[in-house]
């Protein structure tokens, strides 16, 4: 029937647009090391504005004492406190919660949110049970880990630039988010002194250091996407500070605000963008977030069912609605395994009131799964080799078999099996068997946090 040649067309025409042949995720590769040098060359030099994390050396085993963290992402919170033992004893006990953050605070007042934060923490500080040890006379300390881009001045103070994902609050951008914080923690008299800020890259990949001394970069897939590396300092044109000891620096790329004409970008992804809280950025974070990959397939849904008339004759008013359709449900009815994809009838149902499906359109609606995942990870696994290149280790050079570790983590990465596993098939497929054999992805779970702990550990007011 005429519905079906419709559905067909608007779905050829979509794999058409996302397609990432080998040939263009060369070419995005490319970019995104291109726009990593122009980055580092000056200020405003690039849509990525590879920051100056401060962290000029990462943990190596030997730090001690107690030590909070705190880390602010995009849809929880996770607060943290180790006792770290040094070389032999390393982490010796730790404990986290998550909580998550209320919507309304997302887009709320300043205060507000920092309140509510120090006040959880405040909460959990107070738990702190007798297998941790604070010398008498001392402040706690902390680790902040912000998931936002934020300008630093020092290892512990730096602006926010911009809101992301699903936060805009008036009033925070160009404020330093330490200051914030400690204000909060006054108000609720909790007497804990901040003594790291890091973004949730630099946190993973200081925490994934620690574990392996192979690290070198970190990405985070959850509901937004970044990444971090290991720079030499030399190499930064627009560091006019002290060469560090260490000869390194440790960049946050924000790579969610990339963008590049080689890109496939649909209509669909157009409409998203211009609907977004911020329009024209994060463009990047756009195609392959967790925030964002469910509300594309909704887009493309709403699509089918306006022109095709793929759920009946009227569009159900649900699909209508942004945001309604979340990633981990596009995951569970892309991961159905049941012969009838009984668990994608049920989401369709569940989430948008759409009844008695046929098996044709679940099959159709796990392919536009496939479509909207393979292009998200293809695209990720793409940028981890842009930098692989910026750092020379695309290539074996003189043969040389050195070990490349990138930490990953977020719950995108962590949950959506296809998702992760098509990324590491298209970093082998980029950089072939040889050099690929000598890349390793590894899962640091909730690395961030204790990353952050640790740089809080040697940025110590007592050392
Ligand atoms: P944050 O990004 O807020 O720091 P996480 O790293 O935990 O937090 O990532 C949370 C995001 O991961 C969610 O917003 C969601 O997009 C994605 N996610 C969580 N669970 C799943 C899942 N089962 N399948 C796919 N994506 C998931
Ligand atoms: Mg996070």
């Amino acid at each position: 029937t005429g519905k079906w040649t419709r559905a067909a067309e608007i779905v050829r025409e979509l794999e058409e647009q996302c397609a990432t042949p080998l040939g263009r995720l060369r070419q995005v590769a490319d970019a995104m090391a291109v726009e990593m040098h122009a980055g580092l060359a000056s200020d405003g030099g690039s849509k990525l504005k590879m920051l100056i994390s401060y962290v000029d050396n990462l943990p190596t085993g030997n730090e001690t004492g107690l030590f909070y963290a705190l880390d602010l992402g995009g849809t929880n919170f996770r607060v943290l406190r180790v006792q770290l033992g040094g070389k032999d004893k390393r982490v010796i006990k730790q404990e986290a919660e998550e909580v998550s953050i209320p919507p309304h605070l997302m887009v709320g007042t300043s205060d507000d949110l920092f309140d509510f934060i120090a006040a959880e923490l405040a909460k959990f500080v107070a738990l702190e049970g007798d297998s941790f040890h604070l010398p008498v006379d001392r402040q706690r300390e902390l680790g902040f880990t912000f998931s936002f881009p934020v300008k630093q001045s020092s290892i512990a103070s730096g602006s926010l630039i911009k809101w992301t994902k699903g936060f805009k609050i008036d009033g925070t951008v160009g404020e330093d988010v330490v200051a914030e914080l400690t204000k909060a923690m006054e108000r609720q008299n909790l007497d804990m002194r901040v003594t790291a800020l890091v973004n949730d890259t630099i946190g993973t990949l200081a925490g994934g250091r620690y574990y392996d001394n192979d690290v070198v970069a970190a990405v985070i897939l959850g509901t937004g996407t970044n990444a971090a590396y290991v720079e030499r300092a030399q190499a930064i044109p627009k560091w006019h500070g002290l060469l560090p000891k260490s000869g390194d620096m440790v960049i946050n790329m924000e790579w969610g605000n990339f963008r590049s004409s080689h890109l496939p970008v649909t209509e669909y992804d157009q409409a998203l963008d211009l609907e977004s809280l911020n329009p024209g950025e994060q463009i990047f974070e756009k195609l392959i977030s967790g925030m964002y990959l469910g509300d594309i397939l909704r887009r493309i849904l709403l699509k089918l069912a306006g022109e095709a008339a793929l759920f009946g004759d009227t569009v159900p008013p649900k699909l209508k609605e942004q945001f309604i359709l979340r990633t981990p449900v596009m995951s569970t009815m892309h991961h159905d395994t049941t012969p009838d994809l009984r668990v994608v009838g049920n989401k369709l149902k569940e989430i948008f009131d759409i009844n008695n499906t046929s098996l044709k359109v679940r099959k159709l609606v796990v392919k536009l799964c496939d479509i909207i995942t393979k292009r998200g990870a293809r695209l990720a696994a793409a940028g981890i080799v842009g930098i692989l290149k910026k750092q020379g280790r695309d290539t074996l050079r003189y043969g040389n078999k050195q070990r490349t570790v990138i930490a990953m983590d977020g719950g995108l990465f962590e949950h959506y099996t296809i998702f992760s596993k098509t990324l590491v098939r298209t970093i082998e497929e980029l950089l072939g068997e040889e050099v690929a054999s000598t890349v390793f992805i590894e899962h640091a779970n909730d690395g961030s946090g204790i990353g952050a702990a640790l740089l809080a550990a040697s940025h110590s007011q007592y050392l």
